[in-house]
C-alpha cells in the first residue's frame, strides 16, 4: 500500500507566554501531516517538537519530512529513526488514524477522562482557578521553580487555602529545584495533601529523585526524564515505581508506547505539549486506552490559545 504524503507547517502565538523553569515560551511551531490511501481516505497527524525536552528540532523534523517522496510506504513510516520522536509519532498517528478498526473503540472510552487545568505561574494562579472550576476542572496544575522558593511558598498557602476541598492540586517545577528545595516542597505537598510533585530535579538526578520518592508520602511524577520510550524504559529497569508523565506526541512510536504500557502496570499522566486538535485526538486516544489510575489528563490547556486561531492548516 502507498500513501500520498502532504505537510505543511503552522506556528501558534500563546495567548500569554508561558513560564517554565525552563524558560518563556511564546510560539508554539509544528507541522501537519496529511496521508491518504489508495482508495481516498485521509489520516491526518501533527509533529509537535519540546526541543528542551530532547525532542528533535522543528528544523530537523522539516527536513526529514521534505526528503520523503509525494507517495510513502507503510514501511517509511515504521522505520523513522529514534532520533525523531515527534516524527515517528506523527506519521504513525496518521497511519493509525486511517484505520477504521481503531477508530471505533475509543470514543467511549475518551467520555470518562477526566482534564487537570494548568494554572498561569505565580500569583496569576490565585485568579485563575476559580474560571477553571466553574467550567468544570477538579484537578489543578501549578507551576514552581519560577519565582524564589519563599515567594512561591507564599502564593502557595493562599491557593491551598482558596481551593475547595474536593480539588486536587498538582505542582510542577520542571526540574528548577535543588536539592534542599526539593525538600521544603516536599515537605509541605505532605500537610497540604498535594496529588504528586512533578520533576522536583533535573534529569541527571535520577538517584537524588528515587531516593526523594521514598521519603515523602506525597508522590513524585518524572515529566523532563521521561520524554522518549527509551527513557521510560530506562527509569522503569532503574526502579521508578512512582508515576510517570507520558506526553504522547513527543514520546515516540505509538506502537512501542502501547507495548510498553501492556507491559508494566504503570501509575501515567498523559499530557499535551500546545498541540494542535490533530496532534491532541491521536494523544487522548492513548490515553483512553493506557491509562489505568483514574489519574486527570493534562490536557486542560485550551484557554492558553485564543480558539479561532486553529485553521485547517492543510487545504
Ligand atoms: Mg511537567
Amino acid at each position: 500500500m502507498h500513501y500520498k504524503f502532504e505537510f505543511r507547517s503552522y506556528q501558534r502565538r500563546f495567548r500569554q507566554p508561558l513560564q517554565t523553569s525552563h524558560g518563556v515560551w511564546e510560539i508554539r511551531e509544528g507541522i501537519i501531516i496529511r496521508l491518504t490511501d489508495e482508495t481516498g481516505h485521509i489520516g491526518w497527524g501533527e509533529i509537535a517538537p519540546l526541543t528542551w525536552f530532547g525532542s528533535e528540532t522543528i528544523e530537523s523534523a522539516l527536513d526529514f519530512c521534505r526528503q520523503l517522496p509525494n507517495a510513502i510506504k507503510s514501511e517509511t513510516i515504521f522505520s523513522i529513526p529514534d532520533n525523531l520522536p515527534c516524527c515517528q509519532f506523527g506519521f504513525e498517528s496518521a497511519w493509525e488514524a486511517l484505520d477504521d478498526h481503531l477508530k471505533s473503540q475509543i470514543p467511549n472510552l475518551k467520555s470518562q477522562i477526566a482534564y487537570s487545568g494548568l494554572l498561569p505561574a505565580g500569583k496569576a494562579a490565585l485568579d485563575r482557578w476559580q474560571v477553571l472550576w466553574q467550567q468544570g476542572t477538579y484537578t489543578f496544575k501549578w507551576k514552581i521553580g519560577v519565582a524564589p522558593i519563599q515567594e512561591e511558598m507564599n502564593i502557595f498557602d493562599r491557593l491551598i487555602e482558596a481551593l475547595p476541598t474536593e480539588t486536587k492540586l498538582r505542582l510542577d517545577a520542571n526540574a528548577g529545584l535543588n536539592w534542599q528545595e526539593a525538600n521544603k516542597w516536599l515537605g509541605v505537598c505532605d500537610i497540604a495533601n498535594i496529588e504528586f510533585l512533578e520533576q522536583p530535579l533535573p534529569i541527571d538526578r535520577f538517584d537524588a529523585m528515587l531516593d526523594l520518592s521514598k521519603r515523602y508520602s506525597t508522590p513524585l511524577a518524572l515529566d523532563e526524564s521521561v520524554a522518549t520510550i527509551k527513557q521510560l524504559q530506562t527509569c522503569y529497569q532503574l526502579g521508578w515505581r512512582s508515576i510517570f508523565v507520558i506526553k504522547p506526541c513527543i514520546v515516540g512510536s505509538p506502537k512501542l508506547l502501547r507495548q510498553f504500557c501492556q507491559q508494566h502496570d504503570i501509575d501515567a499522566v498523559f499530557s499535551s505539549v500546545f498541540e494542535t486538535t490533530i496532534g491532541r485526538q491521536a494523544a487522548l486516544n492513548l490515553a483512553a486506552e493506557l491509562s489505568r489510575h483514574n489519574r486527570a489528563v493534562g490536557f486542560g490547556v485550551n484557554h492558553w490559545f485564543n480558539e479561532d486561531d486553529e485553521r485547517n492548516p492543510v487545504s
